[in-house]
């Protein structure tokens, strides 16, 4: 649509009919009642009516972009996923940006995670890769997912957030330690979108050529610099600009000042997985780059920010379902949920044909027998066959996708909790991230951000959550637990006799 005086366009009603008056309801007499048949007007309250739809559950609030992935280096001794086939190879793809927690209209500097969504429009197909601005997270077990992000939301009482909830859950949950400690130290607070870093997050694998596959985590290092706001920054913001991050990628984009992230891999052997003294499919857990180091793939950039923000970002769908040819999943339990629940979730807010939706639609060849459905609102295969096997279309299974088979290592199904499956070990490294990785200033600003976190907590069991939380960070480092009890005004001698005395806690 265009308003310039050589191209113009006649306004119409959304079944084609030109019409004029687009202001004024038609009416019995300049004063009266209206008519019943003044259809334009109904047509644009009901429309208006039916504009939103759900919101997503997590990472409601978020920004997105288009950019290219371009491959600087060889890893095809690792994969065969033609996206990594060419030194120099560029695959267009699609990265949105998200706060988990807060609902739509949320501000944008919350200390949250941030989500780091991409789809890369690869010739096999489109691979979504759904992670994180942080490597771990909050729980291992997907059965926990919906528990634990209801203490994210609003409490059901009080309709207001509630650090009682939050703190209670963790607290009650040790495996969040590692998450939750990246949460409240300054990364907690990223400075927009562009200066953080993104994680794969889960444990994949690579398959190359010969068939053979090794596991992988994924890392999209910023190019820009890693820069956060300290937590009074972070606060003011929210009230001076609720839309910071969204507006700094627009107008970095726009002025041509593309951000940037390197690509790199992580790359465990099956042997080392069976030997890794942590689970390598745990999600709370790291793999230490001294012993997996960073190994170089290539560079993503945004560089074309979205035409219309609702078609293409609104209604992109991410799924870690969609993978390509030369990449994986992996036993990682949340990975194994997160299969199921995207494609759901999306099913849910976007409907069945969610993939058929332009910024979700693969741009190289779709064939197969999915027909009909809501919103069906391309040829739904036309005249073709809709059944398999047929004898009339020449569709065939080419086995040369098959995936090497995995080895499980057990036949034995059941509940496995965190202290039946030699996973209990909640505290060496967020101990390791205190210690060893931030320096004084930054182990001050956390414990400040602990301390201001957990002074929310309230109620008739405060003593007992806030107490039961500074266990863990005892646990994960002395030097820690005493800071954030200091600040919280916390008798050290009673938390000390807790951790003897109560092993329940944990
Ligand atoms: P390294 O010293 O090799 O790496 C430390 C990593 O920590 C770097 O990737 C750094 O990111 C990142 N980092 C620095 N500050 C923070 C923070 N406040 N929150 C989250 N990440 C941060 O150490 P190791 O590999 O031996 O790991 C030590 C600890 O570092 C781990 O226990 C884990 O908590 C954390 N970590 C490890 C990662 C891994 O994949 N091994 C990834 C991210 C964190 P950058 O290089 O961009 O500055």
């Amino acid at each position: 649509m265009s308003n310039d005086k050589d191209t113009k366009t006649k306004l119409t009603t959304a079944s084609g009919r030109p019409f004029v008056e687009n202001e004024n309801s038609q009416s019995v007499g300049p004063r009266g009642p209206l008519l019943l048949q003044d259809y334009i007007l109904h047509e644009k309250m009901a429309h208006f009516n039916r504009e939103r739809i759900p919101e997503r559950v997590v990472h409601a609030k978020g920004s997105g972009a288009f950019g290219t992935f371009t491959v600087t280096h060889d890893i095809t001794n690792y994969t065969k996923a033609k996206i990594f086939n060419k030194i120099g190879k560029q695959t267009r793809m699609l990265l949105r940006f998200s706060t988990v927690g807060g609902e739509k209209g949320s501000a944008d500097t919350e200390r949250d995670p941030r989500g780091f969504a991409m789809k890369f429009y690869t010739e096999d197909g489109n691979w979504d890769l759904v992670g994180n601005n942080t490597p771990v997270f909050f729980v291992k077990d997907p059965k926990k997912f919906g528990d634990f992000i209801h203490t994210q939301k609003r409490d059901p009482h009080t309709n207001l957030k509630s650090p009682t909830m939050m703190w209670d859950f963790w607290s009650l949950n040790p495996e969040s330690l590692h998450q939750v400690l990246i949460l409240m130290s300054d990364r907690g607070t990223p400075v927009g979108y562009r200066h953080m870093n993104g994680y794969g997050s889960h444990t994949f694998s690579l398959i190359n050529g010969k068939n053979e596959r090794v596991f992988v985590k994924f890392h999209f290092k910023t190019a820009q610099g890693i820069k956060n706001f300290l937590n009074k920054e972070a606060s003011d913001m929210r009230g001076i600009d609720p839309d910071f991050s969204q507006r700094d990628l627009v107008e970095h984009i726009q002025k041509g000042n593309f951000p940037k992230w390197n690509v790199k891999i992580q790359v465990m052997t099956d042997e080392q997985a069976k030997n890794f003294r942590w689970n390598p499919f745990d999600l709370t857990k790291v793999w230490p780059h001294k012993e997996f180091p960073l190994i170089d793939v290539g560079v993503a950039e945004l560089n074309e920010n979205p035409k219309n923000y609702f078609a293409e970002i609104e209604q992109s769908a991410f799924a870690p379902a969609h993978i390509v040819d030369g990449i994986g999943y992996s036993p990682d339990k949340m990975l194994q949920g997160r299969l199921l629940s995207y494609p759901d979730a999306h099913r849910h807010r976007l409907g069945a044909n969610y993939e058929q939706i332009p910024v979700n639609k693969c741009p190289y060849m779709v064939a197969n027998y999915q027909r009909d459905g809501q919103m069906r609102v391309d040829d739904n295969g036309g005249d073709a066959p809709n059944y398999w096997p047929n004898s009339f279309d020449g569709i065939y299974a080419d086995p040369s996708y098959k995936e090497p088979a995995q080895a499980l290592g057990s036949t034995v199904a059941d509940w496995f909790d965190r202290n039946g499956a030699n996973d209990n070990d909640h505290y060496t490294q967020p101990g390791n991230l205190f210690r060893d990785v931030m320096n004084a200033e930054q182990k001050a600003n956390t414990i400040n951000n602990i301390v201001g976190a957990m002074s929310g907590i309230t109620g008739p069991k405060r003593d007992l959550i806030v107490n039961r939380q500074l266990c863990h960070w005892f646990r994960a480092d002395a030097n820690l637990g005493m800071g954030v009890a200091k600040g919280l005004g916390v008798n050290v001698d009673a938390v000390m006799d807790a951790m003897k005395h109560e092993p329940a806690l944990v």
